[in-house]
């Protein structure tokens, strides 16, 4: 087992991060889960299992594309990780297929999800349909408006589609709804949550699902390259699900650097924003001590970003860690910035990302690189979903 300056000790905590915050009607599940997740993920048949889904469901190993025009543009040599390509359209599904696994070992009958972009409530909804199980997902109600796409799926795969009307009517009004389910039905449900936040031990679970990224990259980037270890590598950030499975083989590696992008909406002093980092304070939500966005009397300040998957008021407490301890670097990148971003890798390389993606590739401009220097963006979904959107910014 990995035990060391940037992983959870067994309390769940990334240095002063972390943790679980939970209502006494929580606690048994939690501290099932807690003590044995890592039982349950190590065993062979559990490996088995996962990693033939991985591979003949989810169609893993995505590729590792170099992106010849995009490397001409800036300078450097830019891989991407196609986790767009993966069953469903996203990284998500790595993690929904580990969680519904997990779900079956424990005997529940019921799975819960939130969704901000509907990726997650899609990649839910689809392992729910794969095992046969009642699904409800919950969403924002102006995140069932922006995201119409999503939402067929999810009802033509089965799920219930629970839009919430509270708050913002986003990814953090839909997480308290399913928290609320979660502790009204503490006995048949599994919370399959979206990323690496909430209560520990689903941080790290959740990394340890999406960790099959980096382990690809290094055997990828070795192949094509002969340094299984990049310079640089990017990923967006929302709660941190991409990102952490990007950078979990290299966080002890402090060559390589990592690049987390987040939201930064209509401006950093607009109020208008999703950068947590940038103005975000110690605080709890949704069960772990992490960064969030408070307003001054220590209320959850409401986000804002054009890309619903990235329009959450916190990260989760890895990424909290990183930034506090620098060991990754983190940038925001505006809705403009990100719709700049999507046009050109589209007419670059003929790839539409998903627009949380578009955040990543927006920093291109903005970090300093260097001739030759190797960089992995992870490119975390497609962009079919956001047509809508990209189409009314006049492309
Ligand atoms: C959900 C989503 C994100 C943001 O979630 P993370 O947990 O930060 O990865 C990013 N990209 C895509 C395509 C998503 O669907």
């Amino acid at each position: 087992m990995i035990q060391n300056k940037y992983h959870a000790n067994e309390k769940g905590y990334y240095g002063d991060f972390g943790g679980a915050y939970i209502p006494e009607m929580l606690y048994s599940n939690v501290e099932y889960l807690r003590t044995n997740y890592l039982r349950i993920i190590e065993n062979p048949e559990f490996q088995l299992e996962f990693n033939q889904l991985l591979k003949d469901y989810v169609g893993r190993p995505s590729p590792l594309y170099f992106a010849r025009r995009l490397s001409e543009t800036y300078g450097a040599s830019i891989f991407l990780k196609r986790e767009d390509l993966n069953h469903t359209g996203a990284h998500k599904i790595n993690n929904t297929i580990g969680q519904i696994l997990m779900a079956r070992q424990m005997g529940k009958t019921r799975i819960i999800a939130e969704t901000g972009a509907g990726q997650h409530g899609v990649a839910t909804a689809t392992v729910a349909a794969l095992m046969n199980l009642e699904c409800v997902v919950y969403m924002g109600a102006l995140d069932v408006q922006r995201q119409a796409p999503n939402v067929a799926r999810m009802k033509m795969l089965g799920a219930t589609v629970v839009p919430v009307h509270s708050g913002n009517k986003t990814l953090k009004d839909a997480t308290n709804e399913a928290i609320r389910d979660w502790i009204q039905n503490p006995e048949n449900t599994f919370y399959i949550i979206g990323s690496v936040v909430g209560p520990h031990p689903y941080p790290d679970m959740v990394s340890r699902f999406q960790s099959v990224i980096s382990e690809e990259i290094k055997i990828q980037l070795l192949e094509k390259t002969g340094r299984e270890n990049p310079d640089k590598i990017i990923a967006c950030v929302g709660g941190g699900s991409n990102a952490a499975g990007a950078f979990y083989h290299f966080l002890d590696n402090e060559n390589v650097e990592l690049i987390a992008v987040e939201a930064e909406g209509l401006g950093i002093n607009t109020h208008q924003t999703a950068a947590t980092t940038a103005i975000g304070k110690t605080g709890i939500i949704h069960g772990s001590k992490t960064l969030l966005m408070q307003t001054s009397d220590g209320q959850i300040e409401e986000p804002y970003s054009i890309s619903a998957g990235l329009d959450y008021p916190g990260i989760g407490p890895l990424h909290a860690h990183l930034f506090v301890t620098g060991r990754a670097k983190f940038y925001a990148a505006t809705d403009h910035e990100a719709l700049v971003a999507a046009k050109l890798l589209t007419r670059l390389e003929g790839i539409i990302p998903a627009l949380e993606s578009a955040h990543a590739f927006a920093v291109l401009p903005k970090v300093r690189l260097k001739q030759n220097e190797i960089v992995v963006i992870n490119l975390s979904g497609r962009g079919d979903k956001d047509m809508e959107t990209y189409l009314k910014s006049n492309f």
